[in-house]
């Protein structure tokens, strides 16, 4: 199971729909061995044995539902809703949050759930933060280019949906199609966003982050990951297991996941960044609750983490940094984006976060140059423009790094895959902290100073200079045999009320 976030990264779903999601990667799976486990030897092979049926039971559960008959078209709504309030005192229990009102909950068709998702992403998210996303994604080569984010999330979430709490409404969506014993699986974990809900208003909890974006799925983790933990309880309460005696479970989980995932589905056809957007705050966001719950020792304690929210997916990927209180200052793009000639319209300014960095490191340099090179993130910011008249887009990045040495390692890193994203360029010039070059699409810069590097896709030289001195980095290098910047007439401006000063578009 599993219920994705509603934002595909920088794509913020209706980032209040907590929906349930199977994992139809894994209806493949058949069920091995007694769920009961005889054979049962040293405590810790016990609990491994107990883990694996777990996620077996987990991840075959829609397998068996295909080899029942066919599912009634008539849901059996009386057994339905006389689960949910089973397993909702159940749960309550389990994560020690009282149950304080009694639960709305209605029994929906597949198509009534398509349309609430379809309404949702509609109404969370203006269509402009849509287009924004999806700009700024297809510029970083997160998707490809042309890709309709907004239709392809919501048929994605439409595949994959298995149960749904709306905090808007308060109210628990139950899918009639699933059937039951998968059902109190899903309800188990849906009940506990209904709890969270009921103690800590979630939906305002989260949207507190806004506008930034790495923040808000940070909060997202925390409610998915717990609601993920809240379930396992829920699957091992009979045998008397808390998940904060379990070892490590999201290696696990996303073993099982990646291993089973139907290439044939959605989610398996996505773009491996959208993928990984959905399934983030499940995987992380399980992690980090199950670190909190290991170290705090009881669910009581957990709670704590809504009156401090982590602040960053890096705090979600490491929740240590998250526990000793780490805070790091904002990264402000704020003087390069007023240094943006008029002509170019700002789409979004926000941050990608340590999974941003991780997820475009990946998909250029693979899993392994990732996982090196991201944690040394300590802050970013972004902003994606379009030119009005050609709509071709302009993209700033500036990203912080731990130490001067992870810049110079980014800055190798960064150089290639920026050559592997544009494969016609000319004109390179590459200097120890500085590589540009020319495309189609504009000027490509990456500059590297100190902590820090920035990134400029889609702009002239010229442009480019201009918007490093507004940020008071010294000029970059350039070619020996072209004119240096300071010859070219610039006449700084204030600012526009778009924010923009003018100058003619490059
Ligand atoms: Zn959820």
């Amino acid at each position: 199971m599993v219920c994705p976030r509603q934002k595909t990264r920088r794509l913020v779903m209706p980032s209040q729909i907590l929906l349930s999601l199977p994992l139809r990667a894994a209806q493949r799976i058949s069920v091995h061995g007694d769920p009961e486990g005889k054979v049962l030897g040293a405590k810790r092979s016990m609990r491994r044995i107990v883990l694996f049926l777990t996620a077996l039971a987990l991840f075959s559960a829609a397998a068996i539902a295909q080899q029942s008959a066919p599912a009634p078209t008539a849901p059996a709504n009386p057994e339905f809703l006389k689960a949910a309030d089973e397993v909702l005192a159940d749960v309550s229990k389990l994560i020690s949050l009282p149950v304080k009102s009694p639960l709305k909950k209605t029994v929906r068709t597949r198509e009534e759930i398509r349309e609430f998702i379809l309404r949702e992403v509609h109404e969370e998210r203006e269509a402009a933060k849509w287009y924004a996303d999806q700009r700024a994604l297809e510029t970083f080569g997160l998707i490809p280019r042309g890709f309709d984010l907004q239709k392809f999330v919501v048929d994605l979430l439409t595949e994959q949906v298995a149960g749904l709490y709306d905090p808007k409404s308060k109210e628990f969506y139950i899918a009639d199609w699933i059937p039951i014993f998968e059902q109190r699986m899903v309800m188990s974990h849906e009940l506990v966003h209904a709890l969270q809900d009921q103690h800590f208003d979630i939906k305002p909890w989260s949207e507190a982050a806004r506008p930034n974006d790495d923040a808000e799925l940070a909060r997202h983790s925390v409610l998915e990951g717990a609601a993920i933990v809240g379930m396992l309880e829920y699957i091992l309460r009979e045998q008397k297991i808390s998940v904060k005696d379990l070892p490590d479970i999201e290696q696990f989980m996303r073993a099982q996941m990646t291993g089973q995932m139907d290439k044939d589905s959605q989610l398996g056809k996505s773009p491996a960044y959208i993928r990984n957007s959905l399934l983030f705050p499940y995987l992380a966001g399980t992690a980090f609750a199950q670190r909190l719950l290991k170290t705090g020792g009881s669910w009581e304690k957990f709670y704590e983490v809504f009156a401090k929210p982590p602040l960053s997916t890096h705090q979600i990927m490491h929740p240590d940094l998250y526990l000793s209180g780490e805070s790091l200052p904002p990264v402000s793009l704020a003087p390069a984006v007023k240094a943006v000639p008029a002509g170019w319209k700002k789409l979004d300014e926000n941050t990608l976060g340590e999974f941003g960095v991780h997820a475009l490191l990946k998909e250029f340099l693979g899993e392994a140059r990732a996982q090196r090179l991201s944690p040394a993130w300590a802050g970013d910011s972004y902003a994606v423009f379009e030119q009005l008249k050609t709509k071709r887009v302009l993209l700033l990045f500036r990203l912080r790094v731990a130490a001067d040495a992870d810049a110079a390692r980014f800055f190798g890193a960064y150089s290639e895959a920026l050559e592997t994203k544009y494969a016609t360029r000319a004109h390179l010039f590459r200097r120890p902290n500085f590589f540009s070059f020319e495309t189609a699409q504009g000027g490509v810069f990456l500059y590297c100073r100190n902590d820090e590097c920035f990134t400029v896709e889609g702009a002239s030289r010229q442009v480019f200079d201009r918007i490093t001195r507004a940020m008071r980095w010294p000029a970059a290098p350039r070619p020996a045999d072209t004119k240096p910047a300071e010859k070219i007439a610039i006449v700084p401006q204030a600012p526009s009320a778009s924010g923009n000063a003018s100058l003619s578009a490059p």
